[in-house]
């Protein structure tokens, strides 16, 4: 395709105020970035069309125009996959020293940094994420990932000492599409390092990335069968998961799904991990730095437009710095540039889809007929594409919908506490328990608070930090299991009373 920044129709906006003083536009070229107007499914090492020559369109989010056809896959392109993985994996993948598995992902890893630009620019025009974040977030995490299983990948006695490590056989994958690259690395590194092999379901908006990452491990020269990628809807990803002859389901993406796939899968044996939404709280303190403390606000939720499942979406601020806290706040909230996900100066882009955009804005209909008291920036927006200026809700109480429930973008429901426990309280009444933050001068009560906040992941004095070496996963309506880290790689091996 030969998409430039001007080719996508996106006005350049002036950046930063009327007054002269703004950014002038810095839109990343897309000039060297080879988009097919049509792709397959990648199934036993080859691109091929779905059995019935279905196929479904993946548009950029930010222009609303169509980027490429993708190949729909139906229950028989499933069941190809899924023996294509099964031969793979009998006759090849099982059976090869560990330390040449080892080589095919790292060679993946390494044409992952040699191809980042490219990769880059892809997620961000099928996505809607701003360039320098998946320059500098989703692009490097995916390729450390797979340096980092790579690196496992023959040493998995040593990883679980007594265990003899074995891999479970065939593994079925879905994610979803807030980081598409990052959760296919997510899935696939750990998996094919620990012997497994897999088909993937991307999610139906952001097929393309994981599609260049099958052109990567076919030329890598991993062998045909032992990473299938499979596009299509959400009955694609429920042929996949039900499939027979899986050994695990490794599932990323919302509670509802979550809960229908365990429903799905119980009495089946399967295994299964389960990564699903959340409603994180960040607290701040009155000992907090404070403008440190708006920083961390600011990325906890406004970071890939707020559609992360571990965002920072409620703040919970004491109540003798609240004021302070949320004049900063809005003062910062109205430096942040809204608009085309291509130009560098751009904080937060596209909202991922028309459907996701009508539910942001469900959500800001129902904060205002609660009761909540609405904060939005004035920054301009393109006319077209799918956009969401960041948003406050303030003065929101522990019963509203818009706390309770996943929104999934760019809005911060705010809440104030007075005593540390009030906050803990106020932190832990969630059905969900994947994440949060905690903001403190006093690292005493950062460890006092942290432990007792049920979440799998926190973080104190800062937001949103991943590392492949770091375990990730939920509470309560958050998941089962965990991704990341060694138990990322447990996850993919057999229970130690079958080893
Ligand atoms: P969904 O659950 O709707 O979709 C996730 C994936 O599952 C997509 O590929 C989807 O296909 C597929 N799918 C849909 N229905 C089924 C089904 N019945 N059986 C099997 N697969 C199905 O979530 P979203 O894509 O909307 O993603 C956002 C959600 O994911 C949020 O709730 C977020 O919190 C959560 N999430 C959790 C993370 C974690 O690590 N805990 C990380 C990232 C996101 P299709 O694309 O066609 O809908």
């Amino acid at each position: 395709m030969a998409s430039t920044t001007a080719s996508t129709g996106i006005a350049p906006l002036r950046l930063g105020g009327d007054d002269g003083w703004g950014y002038a536009p810095a839109p990343e070229s897309t000039d060297h970035v080879e988009l097919r107007d049509r792709y397959g499914l990648f199934i036993d090492g080859e691109f091929t069309d779905a059995a019935d020559g279905r196929t479904f369109e993946t548009a950029n989010p930010a222009t609303e125009e169509k980027i490429a056809d993708v190949a729909l896959a139906a229950d028989a392109d499933v069941d190809r996959a899924v023996a294509a993985a099964r031969r793979a994996y009998e006759n090849v993948w099982s059976k090869l020293p560990p330390r040449e598995r080892g080589k095919y992902v790292y060679r993946v890893a390494r044409v992952l940094q040699e191809r980042g630009r490219e990769l880059a620019i892809t997620e961000s025009l099928d996505g809607g994420k701003p360039i320098r974040e998946s320059r500098d977030v989703d692009i490097p995490l995916a390729a450390a990932h797979f340096f980092y299983y790579a690196g496992w990948a023959d040493k998995l006695d040593y990883a679980f000492p007594g265990r003899g490590a074995r891999a479970l056989g065939v593994a079925g994958q879905v994610i979803p599409w807030n980081f598409p690259l990052l959760m296919a690395a997510w899935k696939i590194a750990p998996a094919i390092a620990a012997g497994n092999t897999v088909v993937l379901k991307p999610a139906e908006t952001t097929p393309l990335t994981a599609l260049k990452l099958a052109e990567i491990i076919r030329d890598a020269g991993v062998p045909p069968g032992v990473v299938n990628i499979v596009t299509g809807a959400g009955e694609t990803g429920a042929a996949v998961v039900q499939h027979d002859d899986i050994d695990k389901v490794a599932f990323t993406g919302s509670t509802e799904v979550g809960k229908l796939i365990r429903r799905a899968l119980a009495g089946s044996g399967k295994h299964f991990t389960l990564e699903l939404g959340g409603k994180a709280a960040n607290l701040v303190f009155e000992d907090a730095a404070v403008d440190q403390a708006v920083e961390g606000i600011v990325n906890g939720i406004f970071f890939n437009q707020g559609h992360v499942c571990c965002a920072g979406s409620r703040l919970l601020v004491q109540e003798s710095v609240a004021d302070e806290v949320i004049s900063k706040l809005k003062d910062r909230m109205e430096t942040l540039i809204v608009g085309d996900p291509l130009d560098k100066n751009t904080d937060i882009g596209a909202i991922n889809s028309r459907a996701q955009l009508d539910k942001i804005e469900e959500y800001l209909e129902i904060g205002k007929e609660e009761g909540a008291e609405p904060f939005q920036t004035s920054c301009p927006v393109p006319e077209r594409g799918y956009w969401c200026r960041p948003t406050l809700f303030l003065r929101a109480s522990q019963s509203h919908r818009v706390v309770q429930e996943e929104i999934f973008g760019p809005v911060l429901a705010v809440q104030t506490f007075r005593t540390v426990d009030e906050g803990i309280a106020m932190a832990n009444n969630t059905p969900y328990g994947l994440s949060g933050g905690v903001w403190s001068d006093k690292g005493s009560k950062a460890f006092r608070v942290t432990s007792r906040i049920r979440a799998g992941v926190l973080w104190a004095n800062t937001y949103n930090k991943f590392d492949p070496t770091s375990p990730f996963g939920g509470y309560k309506e958050s998941g089962i299991g965990r991704e990341g880290g060694l138990s990322g790689l447990h996850a993919y091996l057999q229970p130690e009373e079958a080893a």
